[in-house]
């Protein structure tokens, strides 16, 4: 009798690309991507069914110089329900991001009634405001279930937009998530809030250093999102892939990654034609999906869209997540966010582009040619330095999770401490801030390749450094310790606030040697060499992987904070938030909540990987050791009886055998653990980071060398072989 799992492999060899239906125009013929590009998306701002005093009074409202009057709202809920209505959408839903970290969504019909006479209704109320019970939300103990009330309110700088589905579609309006006292429930409210905040102070800064234009600054931000493919026949055999998004038993087979031909491989038909599909869908809905290509493991890809303002990149970006594992499912693909799936391969990460542009275009962190004499540039890249040297405790707290965990300090990713990479002409350049001396420019130079029939091109001012979490690269910096489930809001809040203290800072520095009669260009040298020496520890161009750069940063001082309870924990105590709250970004009360619900979270996580291991380690694991035992022990008997000689029988039974026991030692004690009463849920997290998580990481091991002695055809469950290579 066939296995079920060599029924869904033949079922898996078989499959089909998938094709996907690109959007045609009424003569059946192509459309080109511009022509339907963001058709899902309501326009808000250039949309010419409203009058011209509408569109200002938009605008207005838009760049906060006025609230949003009812009698606005009402316009543009008329016009946003027209436009639904003609898209064929049923219902609408306020779409928001609580502190689960995934999005969420609660659908109302359209339908309403006018007398007894059937209507569609969509009010101004119900544009800008919805009362979700939010009491079954996490809200780290902030309130009581009595309290229960939650408001979505609408956050207008984000566009509405439409969900297509098989069986209909519906109008997704961005909110904020607040509590009955208007603390942030979610992630984009303090995001928001520090958009503004960095705004104010970064349009100070411009219009300080002579920019008298400049009358707002953006951040913005732009997200390479990694993930992986495995076919949906194969993932729901794997409980631990559908309870946790992560193996927790699997032997690596024999080729991996070594060989580095998967990395910008030609891209398999199947998962081309998922990333096609994709493509329409994510354009359909406005995020410009731009690079795609196959990552260093077997089974891994990567998407990354244009970059856009930091709040719309957000929601983009949950969106992306969530319109790819849509896609996969249609393509019997389910795609795998976790940081590490696969245990001894490469994790996905998420790299978070961002800089900051005002509204003439100018982006601060642009070096331009002569990187050496543009003030305002340099002085951008201290105060960054500073920011991160400062709040390096609130940036790695602000990439913890108990997934991630897995990735930093691995093989493939950043380790867990904070350092900036600036390449080596802007290293140079600053640290002739530290001695005083001058720099002497040297013309870019050509890439000299030795073949004439190549094209020539300049050198760029940084090379790439895949190592560091936090690198400079060209005219922005790339945050790349952030894990590839993340919702980005979080850390973007806490890097916008780190570069807003310093901002603020700053601009009285500056102000003062100004009033004190120094020319623009000297108080900005002088602003560099203050944030430059207090800072420069924090700056590592070297190879983050290495262990020396761990003793090294350890002499500079630098934290490193290896798992993220440690990071929560040293992110809970006021030296480390403290700013947050001065700036008003977060407040207290919203910590402590934010401290429990992370924290729980974590322990909840791995309590769940735990017990998912230990069951499939009884039932899986031992039993096919057990029945290989049973075998072999039958078989050692009748070779006996025939006087037959059983050394390799009986060395197979004894090695099953030791690695058995040794397996349930430790399984058993990873449940004695668990199970362990915790006063606190840090006493607990401490245990599951320290005590618990090396056991289970030994399970997986031993469970690995059993997996390599029992029959493949007795093997139930799908192999890492099949989950990587078979497709
Ligand atoms: P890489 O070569 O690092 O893999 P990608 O092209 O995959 O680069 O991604 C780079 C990301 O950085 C893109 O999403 C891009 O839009 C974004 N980006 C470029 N310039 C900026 C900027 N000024 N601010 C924020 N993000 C940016
Ligand atoms: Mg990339």
């Amino acid at each position: 009798m066939q296995t079920t799992r060599e029924i869904t492999k033949s079922q898996v060899f078989t499959r089909k690309s998938l094709e996907e239906s690109f959007p045609v125009n009424s003569q059946g013929k192509t459309l080109k991507v511009s022509q339907f590009f963001a058709e899902n998306v309501f326009k808000l701002k250039s949309n010419r069914n409203f009058s011209s005093e509408t569109q200002i009074e938009i605008q207005e409202v838009l760049a906060g110089t006025k609230p949003l009057a009812k009698d606005l709202a009402k316009t543009i809920a008329d016009e946003v329900l027209k436009w639904a209505l003609e898209k064929g959408a049923t219902h609408f839903c306020h779409w928001f991001q609580p502190l689960t970290g995934s999005t969420a969504e609660k659908h109302d019909a359209f339908l309403s009634f006018s007398g007894e006479r059937p209507v569609e209704k969509l009010s101004a109320s119900q544009l800008m405001q919805g009362e979700p019970d939010a009491s079954s939300f996490p809200n780290g103990g902030s309130r009581s279930t009595f309290e229960a009330r939650g408001y979505t309110c609408w956050d207008l700088s984000s566009p509405i937009f439409i969900k297509e589905n098989t069986n209909g579609k519906t109008l997704c309006i961005p909110t904020a998530f607040i509590s009955y006292h208007g603390d942030a429930l979610d992630v984009k409210t303090p995001l928001l809030r520090s958009m503004s905040a960095l705004s104010e102070h970064a349009t100070t800064f411009l219009n300080l250093t002579g920019l008298k234009d400049s009358k707002n600054v953006t951040a913005t931000c732009g997200c390479e999102q990694e993930y992986f493919l495995i076919d949906k026949s194969f993932y729901f055999q794997r409980e631990d892939l559908v309870m946790t998004g992560r193996t927790l038993v699997g032997s690596l087979t024999a080729k991996n990654q070594q060989l580095s031909d998967h990395y910008f491989g030609t891209i398999p038909e199947r998962v081309l034609s998922f990333m096609q599909d994709s493509e329409i869908e994510l354009y359909k809905l406005g995020i410009p999906a731009k690079t795609r290509h196959n990552e260093v493991a077997p089974g891994q890809f990567e998407i990354a869209p244009i970059f856009s303002d930091a709040n719309t990149a957000t929601d983009q970006n949950q969106l992306l997540m969530a319109t790819l594992k849509s896609v996969a499912e249609k393509h019997n693909f389910v795609c795998l966010f976790h940081e590490k799936p696969f245990a001894d391969i490469n994790g996905s990460g998420k790299h978070l582009n961002w800089s900051l542009s005002d509204n003439t275009g100018i982006n601060l962190l642009e070096p331009g040619s002569t990187p050496h004499e543009n003030h305002r540039f340099l002085a951008m890249v201290a105060i960054v330095c500073e920011a991160v040297h400062r709040h390096a405790v609130s940036l790695r707290a602000a990439i913890g999770s108990h997934s991630n965990d897995h990735r930093l300090g691995g093989h493939e990713a950043p380790p867990s401490i904070i350092s900036v990479f600036l390449g080596e002409t802007i290293k140079n350049i600053l640290d002739k801030f530290l001695t005083g001396d001058s720099y002497s420019h040297s013309e870019q130079e050509m890439i000299n390749t030795g073949a004439g029939q190549l094209a020539q091109f300049l050198k760029d001012n940084t090379d790439r450094n895949r190592t560091s979490p936090f690198a400079f690269t060209g005219n922005k910096f790339e945050f790349r310790a952030v894990g590839s489930t993340a919702n980005v809001g979080f850390p973007l809040t806490i890097l916008n606030a780190a570069v807003i203290d310093v901002l603020k800072e700053s601009n009285v520095f500056l102000r003062e040697k100004i009033d004190s009669g120094s020319e623009i260009t000297e108080a900005l040298k002088d602003l560099t060499a203050k944030w430059y020496k207090s800072s420069h520890k924090v700056v590592f161009n070297g190879d983050g992987y290495s262990t020396d750069w761990v003793e090294e940063a350890s002499k500079r001082g630098l934290p490193n904070l290896r798992t993220s309870v440690d990071a929560l924990i040293a992110f809970n105590k006021k030296e480390n938030h403290q700013h947050l709250i001065d700036l008003g970004i977060y407040r207290n009360r919203e910590l402590e909540s934010l401290y429990n619900v992370s924290l729980e979270k974590y322990n909840t996580c791995r309590e769940i990987e735990f017990r998912t291991q230990k069951k499939m380690i009884d039932r899986i694991v031992k039993a096919s050791a057990f029945q290989f035992k049973k075998d072999l022990t039958t078989l050692i008997s009748s070779l006996k009886s025939i006087s037959f000689e059983t050394n390799s029988e009986t060395d197979s039974l004894k090695k099953v055998s030791k690695i058995l026991d040794e397996l349930t030692q430790s399984s058993n004690k990873v449940e004695a653990l668990i199970n362990k009463d915790y006063s606190t849920e840090e006493e607990k997290g401490s245990s599951f980071t320290s005590e618990v998580l090396p056991l289970s990481e030994k399970v997986l091991e031993l469970a690995g060398e059993i997996e390599d002695i029992v029959p493949d055809f007795q093997w139930s469950i799908p192999t890492y072989f099949d989950l990587l290579f078979v497709r």
